[in-house]
């Protein structure tokens, strides 16, 4: 397995490729909770952190109505800097305050931050003490969501890899599938439906909706990715003996066919069956972006990091609906996960790993491309220039894998686009 893990990308992708180091406008892995919370129905976040992480997440939620919220911030104020025993104290009675309160919850994650109080505890330690404690009421562990270490997506790569020591053992001579990384209900079903007719069965999302619901794993798992920022719980179950599937990842009509290809190759699934399988929604999902890409074509996209969904969505755009792509910045580039996408790519292409701000924003300002695909952070100074911009944070938020979310996901880049072209007919009349 090590010998996957060291390729380089220079194999897969011949165009220029730079890192850059400095400034970053990215948030941090506590944003992360919003999908996750969603996702896994019946799971509690407590944010060990600071008023500014309350307010953090408390912002990024305000889009949503809750009636019920699943996330909490215990906030350690200034009065438990003078002795560690505080803290420990305050976390185990909010702990057991919300245990005692909340019926519903199968799973509490404590969410490490980057107040100074914070770092000095041993939140793992601190999980593992509650877990004893609260034993056969509800499964505890701990992930950072520190800006420190982690941007905003890795938070959930940080989250499931804190319950991957936890997955059972596949007993030997079993197999089954597991599809990792945070898609939507939706998607979901489809995907299924999909497998069951491809005839792969035994197949787990992982997270699942609920937080019980842990993929067996061992020799017989074969592994495939759904989002590209789950690469270090894809090192941690590669570990454990699962075998990693290399396809590009489910977005549009060409990522979507070609990723269940890639799964049916690796099930020896018979290929006229394959064929019949996805030719339908294929050729659906093809109709649904060619009446979005006859508004994208010919236009210049440049991506400047903060999701890790860039390559992928820079391939997407490239390849299905026309457009240009002027650079491509991305937090972190993954060799492992992003096998399947670079071959792909416009071989001139330029990738920039890492971020420097202001270089990248000064990249932005002299290329003047039709659309930027960045950070909120950093949209409004660009839109107040006169430029175009679309949030990354929506393409996760969004449900854009799969065949029958291609059309939305082309119509997600075209609509800042169209709403231009109406301002500018506007500004004329
Ligand atoms: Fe800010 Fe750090 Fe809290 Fe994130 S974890 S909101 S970066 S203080």
């Amino acid at each position: 397995m090590s010998s996957v893990i060291a390729s380089t990308v220079a194999e897969h992708h011949p165009g220029p490729q730079t890192q850059e180091r400095g400034q970053r406008a990215v948030f941090c892995g506590l944003t992360s909770i919003i999908w996750l919370h969603r996702r896994i129905q019946d799971a509690f976040f407590l944010v060990v952190g600071s008023r500014t992480c309350a307010h953090l997440i408390q912002s990024a939620a305000g889009v949503m109505i809750f009636a019920e919220p699943r996330f909490a911030t215990a906030i350690l104020g200034e009065r438990d800097l003078a002795g560690m025993a505080d803290c420990h104290e305050e976390l185990d009675r909010v702990v057991s305050e919300l245990i005692s309160r909340r019926s519903g919850i199968n799973r509490l994650f404590l969410v490490g931050s980057c107040p100074s109080e914070v770092i000095k505890l041993d939140l793992e330690t601190a999980a593992a003490k509650l877990q004893a404690k609260h034993e056969n009421k509800v499964r505890i562990s701990a992930f950072s969501g520190s800006g420190i270490e982690t941007t905003f997506t890795q938070g959930e790569d940080q989250c499931l890899k804190s319950t991957a020591a936890e997955l059972p053992a596949l007993p030997s001579g079993e197999a089954n599938l597991v599809v990792l990384g945070t898609v939507s209900d939706i998607v979901e079903d489809q995907f299924r439906r999909i497998f069951d007719d491809l005839g792969i069965s035994n197949v787990h999302f992982y997270p699942g909706r609920k937080a019980d619901d842990l993929p067996a794993v061992g020799k017989g798992t074969r592994l495939v990715a759904a989002q590209p920022f789950v690469g270090e719980t894809v090192r941690a179950l590669i570990e454990r003996g699962a075998d990693i599937i290399t396809a590009p990842f489910p977005l549009g009509a060409e990522g979507s066919k070609s990723w269940f290809e890639a799964i049916s190759k690796a099930y020896g699934v018979d290929d006229a069956r394959v064929q019949q399988t996805l030719e339908l929604p294929y050729q659906r999902a093809k109709r649904a972006i060619e009446t979005q890409a006859a508004k994208l074509k010919g236009k210049r996209i440049h991506f400047l990091p903060d999701s890790q969904l860039e390559i992928p969505m820079a391939r997407f755009l490239s390849e299905e609906c026309g457009l240009t792509i002027n650079e491509i910045g991305t937090p972190f580039h993954d060799q492992l996960v992003m096998r399947g996408e670079l071959a792909r790519l416009p071989p001139d292409v330029c990738i920039v790993e890492g971020q420097d701000l202001d270089p990248a924003l000064n990249r932005v300002r002299e290329a003047r491309p039709d659309l930027t695909v960045c950070g909120m952070g950093i949209a409004n100074a660009l839109e107040s220039e006169g430029l175009r911009t679309k949030w990354s944070i929506e393409l996760v938020f969004s449900p854009v894998q799969g065949f029958d979310q291609a059309g939305d996901l082309a119509s997600l880049f075209a609509k800042p686009l169209i709403r231009e072209s109406i301002l500018e007919v506007g500004s004329w009349s």
